[in-house]
C-alpha cells in the first residue's frame, strides 16, 4: 500500500501511528512537497480505513488484489451444518483409498464416535506411480455417501477429472482438490461449477499467492467456499515425504483470516509423527485436520505407512476436545 500524507501532517508522527498499527514503512522520496509511505511485504494486514482514520493520512492506494473473491471470503466456510473455522477444530478422517463398502462403512462406524465430521477417502486416486492402485472408481462414491449417512458424517472425496464433477459433487459434501492438480484450471473450474465447497490442496510447490489464485477460480466458477489444505511441500530430505508448512498456516489463519486444514498424513508419510504434526498444526491456527486412518494398515491398498490407527486418531481427538473445551 502506498500511504499518502496531508501537506501540513507531521512525517515523524504518521511513521510512529503505521509502525504502531504493524506497518513496516518505507519512506518514499517527496513529490511536490508532500509525503509517502509504503509499506512493505512482511507487514500485519491492516485494514485501508484504518490507516484513513490516523490523523495526517490523505490517502491510501492498495494495490489490486488478484484473488479479491477469496481476500473477501472470511474464516469460515460452512458445509452443510458444520463450520469449517471460528470454532472447535473440525476432523476429517478416513483410509487413503475407498477400499471397498464394508471398509468405508467400519471406518465411519469407528470415527463418527470420536468426533469425527467428515469421513475422507479417495474413490479416484492420484497416484505419483501408475502402477500404483488407481482407486475403485464411481462406486466407491456411493459406498462413502452411504457409510457417511449411515453415521452422520459429510464426505469429502477427491475430483481428479473434470468429466466426473457431477457424480463427485453429487456424493459429497466438499470436493476435494489434490495437490497434484491445485494448477489444473480446467479441474478448478469444473469443481467450482458444482456450486459446492471446495477443499483445496496446496500444490506440493506453489506459492502461497499461487494457491490464492487456484481458490480465486474455484470461487468465480462457482463454489460456494474454499477452505485450504496445507499438505506439506517438497523438500530435500526424505526421511519425512515432505515439508509441513506451519508458516503458511499461520499466514493464512492470522493475516489473511482464511479456514486452513492441515493434512499431517502426506506431509510426515509416517504414523508415528501425526499427533505431534495434529497438535502443532492447531496450535498455529488450523481450522482442522484432516487425517489417514486404516484398522489394518499394513494391508492398506495406498498409504499405508502414514495411516494412524483409529485409536491413536481416538486419544488425538480427545486431546484436541480438551484444549478446546
Ligand atoms: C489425498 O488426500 O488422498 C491425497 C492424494 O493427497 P495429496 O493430494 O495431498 O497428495
Ligand atoms: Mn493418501
Amino acid at each position: 500500500m502506498i500511504v499518502t500524507l496531508a501537506r501540513d501532517a507531521d512525517p515523524a508522527r504518521v511513521q510512529a501511528a503505521l509502525v504502531a498499527a504493524g506497518l513496516w514503512v518505507e519512506r518514499l522520496a517527496d513529490d511536490d512537497g508532500r509525503v509517502s509511505f509504503a509499506t512493505l511485504p512482511h507487514s500485519a494486514t491492516v485494514d485501508r480505513r484504518a490507516l484513513l482514520a490516523i490523523d495526517g493520512v490523505a490517502a491510501v492506494a492498495a494495490p489490486a488484489s488478484a484473488h479479491p473473491r477469496i481476500d473477501a471470503q472470511g474464516p469460515v466456510v460452512r458445509v452443510g451444518d458444520v463450520a469449517v473455522g471460528g470454532g472447535a477444530p473440525v476432523l476429517m478422517a478416513g483410509p487413503c483409498s475407498v477400499e471397498s463398502e464394508r471398509h468405508v462403512l467400519e471406518a465411519a462406524a469407528r470415527l463418527a464416535p470420536l468426533g469425527v465430521r467428515f469421513l475422507r477417502g479417495g474413490a479416484y486416486k492420484p497416484r505419483t506411480s501408475p502402477y500404483a492402485f488407481q482407486g475403485v472408481g464411481a462406486p466407491g462414491l456411493e459406498w462413502l455417501r452411504r457409510a457417511a449417512d449411515a453415521h452422520g458424517l459429510k464426505v469429502v472425496t477427491e475430483l481428479l477429472a473434470p468429466e466426473d464433477a457431477e457424480p463427485v459433487a453429487a456424493h459429497a459434501d466438499l470436493v476435494q482438490i489434490g495437490s497434484r492438480h491445485m494448477h489444473a484450471t480446467p479441474l478448478l473450474r469444473a469443481a467450482g461449477r458444482t456450486g459446492r465447497p471446495v477443499l483445496l490442496k496446496r500444490g506440493m510447490a506453489a506459492t502461497i499467492e499461487e494457491w490464492l489464485c487456484a481458490a480465486e477460480t474455484c470461487l468465480l466458477a462457482g463454489a460456494s467456499g474454499v477452505i485450504l489444505c496445507e499438505r506439506g511441500i517438497r523438500g530435500f530430505d526424505p526421511e519425512t515425504r515432505n515439508v509441513l508448512d506451519l508458516g503458511a498456516v499461520a499466514l493464512l489463519a492470522h493475516a489473511r483470516r482464511l479456514p486452513v486444514v492441515v493434512d499431517p498424513s502426506h506431509a510426515a508419510g509416517r504414523r508415528d509423527l501425526i499427533p505431534a504434526l495434529g497438535r502443532a498444526a492447531i496450535a498455529a491456527g488450523a481450522a482442522g485436520l484432516l487425517v489417514e486412518t486404516h484398522d489394518d494398515p499394513g494391508r492398506a491398498l495406498s498409504d499405508g505407512p502414514q495411516a494412524l490407527s483409529h485409536e491413536t486418531l481416538a486419544a488425538l481427538a480427545a486431546e484436541l476436545r480438551r484444549s478446546h473445551a
